[in-house]
């Protein structure tokens, strides 16, 4: 039994449901050992009508803050003080932080990849994007791609429910980021695809296709990737997709989906702590 815990001991949290599968208490458990903060993290299984009770509770015992997962994100954002430009944006919120019993909410997915692209040699100001989805991954990163100075964003989506949260990112984007051009096409479009990925810096599969246990497919052509794409993945189970196996072969800058969610939590950890989360420590301790 570790004796890190004493009566000073600071609470963070995971709110959401199901919670169980989580990596993120073992992640911010380990760093905080790893830095001597006097804090620990747990995770709880609250659904959404239970979210006003959960974000008093973190009030009242004081909680530096939190981690929101599905299905509480949206909710959690109508319920927050305040919110990042970003949170604003999308109307979610992954991270919380307990300012004096003052609830910021932010969303650090965009965040953790474009850091992640950094981590990479890649900067996202100027570029091009094609992102392939409109969920939440894919609203995150193009809100954050946008915020931070990309030239063009390009949203890909098949005629689904989510077709339309394209376009309302579009719309809220118009105002947010005016200098960004934002455009919309049908996945289903081939040549569209095509045109769009030999135009683009940046191919970005921010759908659930290539995830497990439909590891194996891949929403790209080999053909359309070329060797100075960057192709990046939110998909980290498997750690490496289909396209990002297409892409390597090619000899394409590649951006795995593990390093974004790694950088997302440790956007949070830096909101809490003020400190860098000690990334690679973790990695290595993973491996
Ligand atoms: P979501 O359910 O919000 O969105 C799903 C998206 O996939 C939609 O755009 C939908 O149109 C598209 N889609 C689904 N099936 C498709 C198909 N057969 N063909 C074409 N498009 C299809 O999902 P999400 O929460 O945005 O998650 C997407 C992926 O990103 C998941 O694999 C998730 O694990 C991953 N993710 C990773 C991180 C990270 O930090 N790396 C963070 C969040 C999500």
């Amino acid at each position: 039994m570790e004796t890190w815990i004493s009566g000073t001991t600071g609470l963070l949290c995971l709110l959401g449901s199901p919670v169980g599968h989580s990596g993120s208490p073992a992640m911010y458990n380990f760093s905080f050992q790893k830095q001597k903060i006097d804090a620990a993290y747990l995770a709880f299984d609250v659904k959404k009508d239970q979210m006003p009770q959960a974000l008093d509770a973190m009030r009242l015992f004081k909680m530096r803050g939190g981690n929101i997962t599905m299905p509480c994100k949206n909710v959690a954002a109508t319920l927050m003080d305040e919110l990042s430009p970003a949170a604003k944006i999308i109307g979610a919120v992954n991270v919380v932080v307990n300012d004096h019993g003052k609830l910021i909410g932010h969303i650090t997915d965009g965040i953790g990849f474009v850091r992640n692209l950094k981590e990479h040699g890649v900067a996202i100001k100027d570029k091009r994007l094609v992102v392939l989805g409109a969920g939440g991954a894919a609203t995150a990163i193009q809100v954050q791609a946008a915020l931070d100075g990309a030239r063009q964003v390009t949203i890909f989506n098949r005629q689904d429910e989510f077709y339309p949260r394209a376009e309302a990112t579009a719309k809220k984007l118009a105002k947010a980021a005016p200098d960004v051009e934002v455009v919309i096409e049908h996945l289903e479009a081939a040549d569209k695809l095509k045109a769009a990925i030999a135009a683009a810096d940046i191919l970005v599969n921010a759908t659930t296709v290539g995830m497990k246990p439909n590891d194996g497919e891949s929403l790209v052509n080999p053909d359309f990737i070329r060797q100075d794409l960057v192709v990046a993945d939110t998909v980290y189970n498997p750690l490496k997709t289909k396209l990002i196996e297409d892409a390597e072969k090619i000899g394409a800058k590649v951006a795995p989906g593990k390093g974004m969610l790694l950088w997302q939590g440790a956007a949070g950890y830096k909101l809490w702590t003020g400190q860098d989360m000690p990334v690679k420590a973790y990695q290595a301790f993973e491996a």
